[in-house]
């Protein structure tokens, strides 16, 4: 629904000064454009939320967010398990020492968080390595 008005256009010509001006002043009004609503979009730095969903193990966006207790690092639940298997028993990040995986626990909150915010991960890793590759100019397979 527009609620421009054609009222100005409409109104006698014999007009005094006065009235001109106010017909002057209706026209002024109609030429605005309607005020468009701001939309609810904020613009985010993707590179800016790729590094907090980083997993410091992979490099890759974490999967299956495993969160360490005492420090509240999160990596991909695979990786933190390797690295604990692997007889390190501390956080790769910070080096918190973990007595055992119960210092370990899943974060699917975080997990949904990721999934909102990159709702394809292989895809945007495939770019993103593919982009990097080209960064590095790296020779292509095959060639
Ligand atoms: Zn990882
Ligand atoms: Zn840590």
């Amino acid at each position: 629904m527009s609620s421009r008005q054609k009222r100005s256009r409409e109104e006698p010509l014999e007009a005094t000064e006065t009235d001109i001006s106010e017909v002057i002043d209706a026209d002024t009004d109609e030429d605005e454009e309607e005020e468009v609503e701001e939309e609810e979009y904020v613009t985010i730095d993707m590179s800016l939320v790729r590094k907090e969903v980083e997993c410091p193990i992979c490099l890759g966006i974490i999967r299956k967010t495993s969160t360490v207790m005492e420090c509240l690092h999160r990596f991909c639940r695979k990786c933190i398990d390797k690295s604990m298997r692997l007889g390190n028993k501390e956080c790769p990040s910070c080096r918190t020492h973990l007595a055992s995986r119960r210092s370990l626990k899943d974060d699917p909150n975080y997990d949904i968080l990721i999934a909102t915010l990159f709702p394809n991960i292989d895809k945007f890793e495939e770019e993103e390595f593919a982009s990097l590759e080209e960064e590095l100019g790296l020779p292509k397979k095959g060639i």
